[in-house]
């Protein structure tokens, strides 16, 4: 102005915001140390299942790099069996528009073994408002797993032998009962005790008659089909289920079984012990078609059973 430069100013008071990025920054790494120091692993994928973040507790408890994770879809390392449940769970998110929870897969960590892991998830959106990806943490359940899987273990089969128990046994075979008499098909059971089995405990010692059992429930568990169930109700009793067999197939197979535990005696450190066995057979099925129960069926081949040893053991007696 009149040859004398003069410089126009305007002056903001950003202490506020100045005040509001200090703030950020220091939430930002709250929550960047939340996110780096918590034991389970927080993540994001995309919308089509593909890593974009995942936390630094991925590499401690699965062994990959993160940049080996990043970019790649959660498919690569899911156990095939599971992906169909994490998509439905991944789609059921979406569907809602909520936070899930509860679903339990099995990944793979970097030395090729699964580990059993459970998830949450959460849908985040684009500015229109489509869902973009999800949010979700996870964390590790293998000790949990194997915790209950060992609880149902020991709740389902007997200690001594490794054969399922009688209470697990009687509720797979009601379940065989009814589908075999609503399908018409052929249903065997054999109850089965060892021949003068105290002989055994009296003579060589209780810790041999346990061997004996061991020994009888070996030879039989490998000498059937995937599909017959073996118990031991008791004992030295024992109980065979054969599915689709009728009554002349089931004489076929239990001489077969009968057969075989002779020729294959209990070593006892060198002493040769011989064992036999007495089998009741009895078919599932009555003769007017009426419904029957497992305790029916058991009855008669347990009188079956008593004949086989009556009529001098080491034989199969039918109902
Ligand atoms: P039989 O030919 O008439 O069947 O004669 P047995 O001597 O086998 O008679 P029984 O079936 O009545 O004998 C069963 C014996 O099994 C009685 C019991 O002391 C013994 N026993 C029961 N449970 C166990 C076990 O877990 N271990 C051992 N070693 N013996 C057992
Ligand atoms: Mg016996």
């Amino acid at each position: 102005i009149d040859g004398i430069r003069h410089a126009v100013m305007s002056r903001h008071d950003i202490s506020e915001r100045k005040r509001m990025e200090i703030r950020l920054h220091r939430s930002e790494e709250k929550f960047g140390l939340l996110v780096e120091n918590s034991h389970d692993i927080i993540y994001t994928l995309n919308s089509s299942g593909v890593f974009i973040f995942v936390s630094p507790v991925w590499t401690r408890l699965l062994g990959h790099d993160i940049a080996d994770v990043i970019g790649k879809s959660f498919r690569e390392f899911i156990h095939p069996d599971d992906i169909p449940a994490c998509e439905i769970f991944l789609e059921s998110v979406i569907v809602t528009g909520e936070r899930r929870s509860g679903i339990e897969y099995r990944i793979r960590n970097k030395s090729g073994e699964w580990c059993w892991h459970t998830t949450s998830a959460e849908p985040f959106r684009d500015r229109r408002g489509k869902i973009a990806g999800f949010y979700g943490i996870a964390s590790d359940v293998s000790e949990r797993r194997k915790f209950l899987e060992d609880l149902e273990q020991q709740a389902t089969t007997d200690e001594l032998t490794g054969v399922i128990n009688r209470r697990h046994f009687i509720a797979l075979a009601a379940v065989e009962v009814r589908r075999a008499i609503r399908l018409a098909h052929p249903l065997s059971f054999a109850l089965i005790d060892i021949d003068h089995f105290k002989k055994i405990n009296d003579t060589w010692g209780h810790a041999a008659g346990d061997r004996a059992l061991v020994h009888f429930s070996r030879i039989y568990r490998k000498n059937i089909r995937d599909i017959d169930i073996l118990s031991r109700f008791g004992g030295d009793e024992f109980v065979l289920l054969l599915p689709e067999t009728d009554t002349a197939g089931a004489c076929e197979v239990l001489e077969r079984l009968r057969k075989i535990l002779v020729e294959n005696p209990l070593d006892l450190d060198g002493i040769t012990v011989p064992l036999s066995v007495s089998i009741g057979v009895a078919f599932c099925g009555t003769s007017d078609g009426t419904d029957e129960s497992l305790d029916a069926i058991l009855l008669r081949a347990d009188k079956a059973l008593y004949r086989a040893k009556e009529e001098g053991r080491n034989r199969i007696s039918v109902f």
